[in-house]
């Protein structure tokens, strides 16, 4: 049985798309979606060896191997132009998320991809400057909890040529936080929290949060201890940020 997090990143993936899941590890998703008849076929990336060689046992064992292909590589090395419809990206850091993308796009590899599903397992503010920047509009947010572990996964589409800059505006909108702030803080926030999460807050992000807040509270009590004038300034910074998450939710 799949994890409800592989389920909720399947979900999300367009019925019929051509999918490539880069670093696919033992290829989970790449079965399921392509079992379930949710996608005809579909390309299993992975870097390191223990993964790709599990990967293609699984995919033998499930008799796919004419419909999953599984490759060898960094990132979206492994991909050429038009190969895939759809690029998921699932439980790694965000920064390396981004990156991924960021070395997919200047190698040419986004050509053609219509759709990205990513789950990173921490900094989703990065991921989500990574496709604003890169003109990809984020259109839905999913947010659950599994074994303890909280997750998002983002979901995002291309922008309309000539009105990317628009089409994010609309996105990342001051006007959705139930707080009056500046602009650019506001923003900021949105970038954090998910511009889509945050409009129908669950108890899953609440939590999140509240342990993100719990986190941030015991680093300041420390600073606020230090015979180092910046730790305290800087404690009085988090805590002004602090402030702001609880209003927020
Ligand atoms: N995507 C699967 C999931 O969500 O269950 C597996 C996640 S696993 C924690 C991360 C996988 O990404 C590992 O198998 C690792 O070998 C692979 N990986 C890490 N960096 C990579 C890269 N630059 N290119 C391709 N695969 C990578």
């Amino acid at each position: 049985k799949l994890s409800e997090r592989l389920e909720m990143i399947a979900s999300l993936v367009t019925t019929g798309a051509r999918v490539a899941d880069i670093g696919s590890d033992h290829a989970l998703l790449p079965v399921f979606l392509v079992l379930s008849e949710k996608c005809p076929s579909a390309i299993a990336g992975e870097l390191n060896l223990g993964p790709f060689e599990a990967a293609s046992k699984q995919v033998k064992e499930a008799q796919l191997s004419d419909r999953i292909d599984v490759r060898r590589g960094n990132g979206m090395a492994v991909l050429s132009p038009g190969d895939a419809d759809t690029v998921t990206i699932a439980g790694m850091g965000g920064q390396l998320i981004a990156t991924i993308l960021e070395e997919g796009r200047a190698q040419g590899k986004l050509e053609g991809v219509k759709e990205l599903v990513l789950q990173p397992n921490v900094g989703e503010d990065t991921v989500r400057y990574w496709l604003s920047d890169n003109h990809w509009l984020l259109v839905e947010e999913r947010i659950l909890e599994e074994d303890g572990k909280i997750y998002e996964v983002l979901r995002a589409v291309r922008a309309e040529a000539g009105r990317a800059e628009e089409q994010i505006a609309a996105i990342y909108d001051p006007a959705l936080l139930p707080i009056e702030v500046e602009a650019d803080v506001a923003v900021g926030l949105l970038y954090r929290f998910g511009p889509w999460l945050i409009q129908q807050p669950s108890e899953v992000l609440v939590r999140k949060w509240e342990s993100e807040w719990r986190k941030l509270d015991r680093i300041c009590a420390q600073m606020e201890q230090s015979d180092n004038s910046d730790a305290r300034i800087k404690a009085m910074e988090f805590r002004k940020d602090m402030k702001r998450m609880e209003e927020v939710l």
